[in-house]
């Protein structure tokens, strides 16, 4: 996004202050320029890390890739870019009665970053993680 810097949320490391859009990183994968570990999704930088950094190369805004493609208000099931919000996903589901199974301690992550660092909730003990609901 523009005028952001990419941040983690511990600031373990110096701020990205460019990304590159995911299209760009499609192209450069598909195009084979890409070197091994010179790319980096990043969602919502709330890792207290370094793992959304990338100070060998660069790292790749995935906010921008935000819809939820389908949700089945009788499963509960719902499809979405990995950029959406927890909070989004949220905002979607609750009003049918469904809450995700697995949150951790703040809804601004994304769906990508959830998976990546497959997050826990206090719940861990009954419901696993995250990715335990992840098809
Ligand atoms: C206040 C607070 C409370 C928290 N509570 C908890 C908690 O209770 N339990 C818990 O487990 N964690 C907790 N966390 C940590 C947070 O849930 C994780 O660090 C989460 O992964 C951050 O998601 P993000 O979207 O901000 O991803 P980022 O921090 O931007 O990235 C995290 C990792 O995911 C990768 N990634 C992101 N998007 C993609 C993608 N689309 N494709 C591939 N890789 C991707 C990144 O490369 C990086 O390795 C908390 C964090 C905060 C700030």
């Amino acid at each position: 996004m523009a005028g952001d810097i990419f941040q983690s949320f511990g600031r373990a490391t110096p701020a990205a202050r460019h990304a590159i859009p995911a299209e760009d990183a499609i192209a450069l994968l598909k195009s084979g320029a890409a070197k091994d570990g010179s790319l980096l999704g990043y969602g919502n930088g709330r890792s207290y890390g370094d793992t959304c950094q990338n100070q060998a190369g660069s790292v790749v805004d995935m906010r921008p890739l935000n819809r939820v493609r389908a949700f089945n208000a009788e499963t509960g099931v719902l499809e979405a870019d990995a950029g959406v919000l927890l909070c989004d996903i949220i905002a979607h589901a609750a009003p049918h009665g469904f809450f995700p199974a697995v949150v951790p301690g703040t809804q601004f992550v994304t769906l990508g970053g959830a998976i990546a660092n497959d997050v826990h909730g206090k719940n861990h003990h009954r419901r696993g993680t995250f990715g335990c609901h992840v098809e």
